[in-house]
């Protein structure tokens, strides 16, 4: 059932380490350096987080999204997810 479905893909936010520290850590505004280091201390929050891998992959499905999920910033998803198109060695890959 899409409900149920639902439900259980995002059930791992219930334990994220995030859950235990400021929200806003997670969104940091403009740029700077005091934007790079919360930036930097909102990845050493999700390095230590247990859902890490279903956070990363959740925002990669439905990104873009702002904010830093899965130890990443959403600039260094778009960059993950156009090498996924592009495949190995900067190619373009096709659907068959
Ligand atoms: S990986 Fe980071 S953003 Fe995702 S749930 Fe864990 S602490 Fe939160």
């Amino acid at each position: 059932m899409a409900a149920e479905h639902s439900e259980h893909a995002t059930y791992w936010r219930e334990r994220g380490a995030c859950l235990r520290v400021d929200p806003e850590l997670f969104f940091p505004p403009g740029s700077g350096t005091l934007t790079h280091v919360q930036i930097d201390d909102a990845k050493a929050v999700c390095r230590r987080c247990p859902v890490l891998e279903q956070c990363l992959g959740w925002a990669m499905e439905f990104g873009p999204v702002e904010g830093v999920w899965g130890g990443t910033t959403e600039s260094e998803r778009r960059l993950m997810r156009g090498r996924a198109v592009q495949g190995p060695g900067g190619t373009a890959t096709r659907a068959a």
